[in-house]
This record gives C-alpha cells, structure tokens and sequence, in this order.
C-alpha cells in the first residue's frame, strides 16, 4: 500500500491524498487553494482512482472533486449533509467567485449522481478495501476516514476537533492500532480558550456593544460556524436582535432536514427561531442601523455581504468586528486582525471600529493534537498535512522527537510505502 500527497502540504488548503493498493486507488479528498488566484493540488488522472472519498464540505476538501466527472463517473462517497453542503458551496463557487474553474455545473451535477451516503461507524467495501467514517467533530457530516486494506489499518482525520462545540460532539476516538496517521495539524502552534469562559467573554462583550448602540459584525463561514455562533448566543440567552445573511440561511434549511448531524437540535431550532433573517438589501440596510449582532459570510471577509457590512460599520467606533475563526495569512480577515486595515472603495483604510478574534474553533488545539499522536503506539508512521507557518513541520517534529515515531510533513508529490 502507498500513500500519495497530492495538497496540504505545509499549507491549509487543496486537500488530497491518493491511496493506491494491489491495482486501486482511493482518492480522499480533493480541494482547492482559496487565495488571490486559486490553486489546485497535484494532478491525478480520473483513469487512475476507483473511487473517491470526501471528508466534508469545505472547499479545500471538495472544491476540486467534480473535475472526476467531466465524461463518466465514479463512485464518490461521504455522510450526509456532506453532499447537501458540497453542491450548495460549489455552486456558490461557480457562480459567484469569479474564479476560473476547471470544471462545470453539469460536472457537478454529474458528481452528485455518482454519491453513495454512508452513516458513521458503519463500514463498507470498496473493491476489497474497508472503509469506515468516523464523525469528525468538525462541520455537519464531517469525517475522519479509517482503512484496512492488505493487512495495514490507516487512519485520515480530515480537519477534526475532539472538544465537542454547541453544534457538534467531539471527534468519535478510534483504537489505538494503527499504521499510518494522516493528520491535520491547522493549530499545531496553539491552545484554544476554554470553551465555556470564551462563549462567556464573547457574549458579554457582544451585549456591550450592542448596549452602547453599537452593531457586531461577525463574519462566519455560512455552513457550520454561523449556526454555531447562533446557537452560542442563545444557549447564553443573548437578548439583542441577532441577524443572520447569506448562505448561512441555505445552510440552516438544510441541517433542518439532517437533525441526526447535530448535538442538540432542540437549542439549534431555537436559536434559528430567534434570529431575524436577512432577505434582501432592504433588510441589510435596515440590520446595519439597528443595535444588534450581524453574522454574515464571508468568514475571512473575502466577499461576501460581510463586506458591505464591513463599509457600513468599520469607521465608527461604538460597533466592532469580532473574528470567529481562523484567518489564512494574505486574506482581508487576517489583515484586518494584524494591523486594523480594510480595504474600502479600492483603498486600504484604517478601522475605527473595535476589532477582535474569538476562535470557536472546529479544529483540535495543540494539545488535543498532541494527545491523539500520543496514543499510538510506536509503529505508527506519522504524516502532518493542513497547517500553515510551519505547523506540519511542527507537529511532525513534536511526534519524532517526544514520541520516537517516524514523522513526516510531506511536500506535494511525496510519495511513501506502507510496508
Ligand atoms: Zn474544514
Ligand atoms: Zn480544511
């Protein structure tokens, strides 16, 4: 058995990894880069993979899978609502972004024909190959993917957080028993906050905000962090007008249909009653001069209604930009988080308005990381993917020098033995 790096090389974005036996190739995931310009993981010819898996809707996990379905089709496998989100995240990439995509929407059309839905913890085959998903902890439907094929067990976790959130449980843990780990290493460099006192913090300075006469803006990634935001501010019995924008709502309409994705549907359906939704650029002006919490892709303020949000609220400095997620380095969120500049009408301007992070993060921390390389017992061959700034490197070092495990941050195209 091989494993072939195709993204996520030392950087957070274009998942791939091939996984070749006796005569098959499993593809799991296939993403893309969300930068300035998009960037693609390393080729891999649609002749060569049987099949492939998709462990959750992120674009930097699917964005690139429908190129597979550009004549015929295979077999593309996940857990629901993975392709629910997938279709309603690359449409919205088709259409909007203005990015050249290889591909096109009867490609992914042609993909979504070719699903095959799964539950977790409950194994399948593929050609001789088992496969199970395991909940990941991560957005709705996200999975780690656990293998066994010619006698080696492997486990991907895709992007996984082992600390349950208001919307999600924690990552499902597998046995120890394993020969290679595929690892996200995202926050390799940090500890999260306390969950509980963050949400504490984060919904005390929102009710400040709003009780000066001040409007939060917070820019959320529309499937996963908004509801989880929403549901943060209702399990803490926030008073205010919430509002909520963009796909968030597409979003919201489908987790109603997947009940069994969420920890606690109950507090979900309240906060999704509570909060007023946005329809139209009436409601959007109506939201900005109300004293009240606004959440509104784009997560990392690249597009999105985020950004007339942000041109209507920035240069006054009762109302504040709260970050509730990560911020990849180049990216308007990042800038405005490192020097308190944003980019209206063309030019770079400061912010008046109060800016600050508080990571609900979806991603395990630094610890959690390392206390899941620590159950492995010494066999296990160590690869660390998806992390920037030198987090792979990082965590690879960490599982070889702590651990004595053989550890790599591999570079695209690296391909290893499993043997
Ligand atoms: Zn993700
Ligand atoms: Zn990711």
């Amino acid at each position: 058995m091989e494993l072939r790096f195709l993204g996520a090389c030392s950087e957070v974005g274009r998942s791939g990894v091939a996984l070749r036996t006796e005569g098959k190739c499993i593809l799991m995931d296939y993403g893309v880069l969300l930068d300035d310009e998009i960037g693609f993981p390393a080729h891999i010819s649609a002749r060569e993979v049987d099949a492939i898996l998709i462990t959750h809707a992120h674009l930097d996990h699917s964005g690139l899978a429908p190129l597979f379905y550009l004549r015929d089709g295979i077999p593309v496998h996940a857990v629901e609502p993975t392709f629910k989100f997938s279709d309603l995240l690359i449409k919205d990439f088709l259409h909007l972004s203005g990015y050249y995509l290889p591909y096109e929407y009867v490609d992914l059309k042609n993909m979504m024909d070719h699903a095959v839905r799964h539950r977790y913890s409950e194994p399948f085959e593929i050609d001789g190959i088992s496969v199970v998903f395991l909940n990941a902890g991560h957005i709705p439907g996200s999975s780690q993917v656990l293998i066994e094929a010619e006698g080696k067990r492997l486990l991907y976790t895709g992007d996984f957080s082992t600390t349950p959130s208001r919307l999600l449980n924690g990552a499902e843990h597998w046995d120890l028993d394993l020969d290679a780990i595929v690892i996200e290493s995202t926050y390799a460099n940090e500890d999260h906050p306390e969950r509980l006192a963050l949400e504490k913090e984060f919904v005390s300075r929102c009710r400040d905000v709003v009780e000066r006469g001040g409007t939060v803006l917070i820019p959320a990634f529309g499937v996963g962090r908004s509801q989880e935001v929403l549901s943060i501010l209702e399990a803490n019995n926030f008073e205010h007008p919430v509002h909520v924008d963009g796909m968030a709502l597409d979003a919201i309409k489908l987790l109603a249909e997947h009940p069994e994705s969420l920890r606690d549907f109950e507090l979900f359906e309240r906060a999704v009653k509570n909060a007023r939704w946005i329809n139209d650029w009436r409601d959007r002006r109506i939201a900005v001069k109300t004293p009240s919490v606004i959440v509104s892709p784009a997560g990392m303020l690249k597009g999105g209604a985020a950004v007339f949000y942000m041109e209507a609220i920035s240069q006054n400095k009762r109302n504040a930009i709260y970050l509730v997620s990560f911020q990849i380095p180049g990216t308007p969120g990042r800038t405005l988080l490192d020097k308190k500049k944003f980019v209206i009408g063309g030019k770079e301007r400061k912010v008046l308005a109060e800016v600050d992070k508080f990571v609900f993060s979806s991603h395990c921390g630094r610890s959690e990381l390392e206390s899941v390389l620590s159950r492995l017992d010494g066999g296990a061959k160590v690869f660390v993917v998806h992390g920037a700034e030198g987090n792979c490197e990082r965590l690879a070092s960490w599982a070889s020098e702590e651990l004595g495990l053989e550890a790599h941050a591999p570079r695209p195209g690296d391909i290893y033995k499993l043997e």
